[in-house]
């Protein structure tokens, strides 16, 4: 999930941020027995039963399957959109607008729609201005949204303006952005003058994995049977939320749709006598898992506050993964191995994704791979220092020299690729 903050969940008055909300719904499914494994499924076999599914560590077979892969924030492609990729353009506002390089600038947003509205107001906690380019004659998005932005002081709206290119400074960021004026179809000749661009634009939903084995409509939605919206074209494969949603797209009407996908399914197994019951955990270690998500939950916020810095009195160097700048700083002049430096930020949904994944690979290099996660908000010089431009970033350093920078989150064999070719040099130097 790449909200922040979700306002409109029933049970949280006071809202909570999407990376909690995730966090409690994970806590709870483990609580009832579900076995959760992070990473990337890399194909599907609808044609077998039971059904089979791929990932790079492993192969599963299952009777029946709910796919809710959600959806990726579109892109505008414009001819210099790579070269400033995580640079300065950028399709999450909500993973990259707190980066110390935006702060206090001139940023924009692309898009009409409720999306660009949450990310222009978003973006208004760091930025002096921010601009909203729509494309149209008005914003498509919801008179509740619109009139936020209009209500703001700090968002300029532009319509009829879309992006036609990027301009960058010397050191490669993003400076600018070349208009037209849609109504004529002519270049505004005055640049806009930005040091971030964020796309608002819609989604693409997550099936490509799929490789056409389910009915899906022209731009990739699953299509779900009418009579109970989570049914796909192939019997016991299941559709929940935004990778068959195109309309509502909250996290509550995603929740609910999964429920819809959970109970259609418990029924499909059950007409075809392949449900079988699971050992849930006994009550008496529920109840034991309750108190301690409650014990963890009350000392959440002293953590936050008081967390123990790493300093010289507890830093140790034999330790595999670290935190903060003490410990990066330490490990970049003193490690003999390579420094892997993951750079996170608070409301960073797909940092939450990535950090357990990255971790799961580090194990497997323990003694021979320093790790260090450096929180932008925490740490703003450092992340200002290293042209952090969006999180999740990790960089790998070899002697002291920046050999690998990964932007988003990868699939896993992609780390093992990078952490594994700097070790195969270490022993070859
Ligand atoms: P939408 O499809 O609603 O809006 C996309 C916007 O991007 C439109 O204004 C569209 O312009 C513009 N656009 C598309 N392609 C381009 C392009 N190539 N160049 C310039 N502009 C372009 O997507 P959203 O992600 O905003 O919303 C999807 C759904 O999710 C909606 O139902 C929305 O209500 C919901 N949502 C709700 C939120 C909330 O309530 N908090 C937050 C986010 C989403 P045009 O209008 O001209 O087609």
């Amino acid at each position: 999930m790449s909200t922040t903050e979700v306002e409109n969940y029933p049970g949280f008055p006071e809202g909570v941020t999407g990376p909690e909300l995730m966090e409690r719904m994970r806590q709870q499914a483990l609580r009832w027995g579900a076995e959760l494994y992070e990473e990337d499924v890399v194909s599907v076999d609808f044609s077998k039963r039971p059904f089979e599914i791929k990932s790079e560590d492993r192969t599963m077979r299952a009777n029946a399957i709910i796919l809710a892969t959600g959806a990726t924030a579109k892109r505008l492609r414009i001819p210099s959109e790579e070269k400033f990729w995580s640079k300065g353009i950028s399709a999450c506002a909500i993973c990259d607008g707190a980066s110390p390089a935006f702060a206090q600038k001139e940023l924009a947003v692309v898009g009409g729609g409720d999306s660009a509205c949450e990310e222009a107001i978003y973006l208004t906690k760091y930025a002096s201005k921010v601009h909203l380019l729509v494309r149209g004659e008005e914003m498509r998005a919801s008179k509740a949204m619109r009139d936020r932005v209009l209500d703001s002081s700090d968002v300029i709206v532009h319509y009829n303006t879309s992006v036609e290119d990027a301009a960058g400074n010397a050191q490669g960021f993003l400076e600018s952005l070349k208009l037209v004026n849609t109504k004529t179809n002519k270049s505004i000749p005055e640049p806009l003058k930005v040091a971030g661009m964020f796309y608002g634009i819609g989604h693409t939903p997550n099936t490509k994995f799929l490789d056409s084995q389910l009915g899906t409509d022209e731009d990739g939605f699953i299509i779900v049977s009418d009579h109970d919206k989570t049914s796909t074209s192939v019997e016991g494969v299941f559709s929940a939320g935004d990778v068959h949603d195109k309309e509502w797209r909250q996290a509550i009407t995603a929740a609910g749709s999964g429920c819809q996908a959970a109970i259609s399914t418990e029924r499909y197994l059950q007409m075809n006598k392949l449900l079988k019951e699971v050992k849930m955990m006994d009550t008496k270690d529920a109840k034991e898992e309750i108190e301690a998500a409650k014990k963890k939950e009350a000392e959440a916020p002293k953590k936050k506050t008081h967390e123990p810095a790493i300093d010289a009195d507890n830093f140790d160097i034999d330790r595999q993964k670290h935190q903060g700048q003490y410990a990066l700083r330490k490990l970049y002049h003193e490690s003999p191995r390579p420094l892997v430096v993951m750079y996170t930020s608070p409301t960073c949904g797909p940092c939450k994704r990535l950090k357990p994944m990255l971790s799961a690979v580090l194990d497997e290099y323990e003694k021979s791979i320093h790790y260090v996660e450096i929180d932008i908000a925490k740490d703003p010089e450092i992340a200002e220092s290293a042209g952090i431009m969006g999180t999740p970033c990790v960089q790998v350093f070899k002697d002291k020299a920046r050999v690998a920078v990964i932007n988003g989150v990868k699939m896993k064999s992609e780390y093992r690729k990078i952490f594994s070719e700097q070790l195969i040099e270490s022993s070859a130097a």
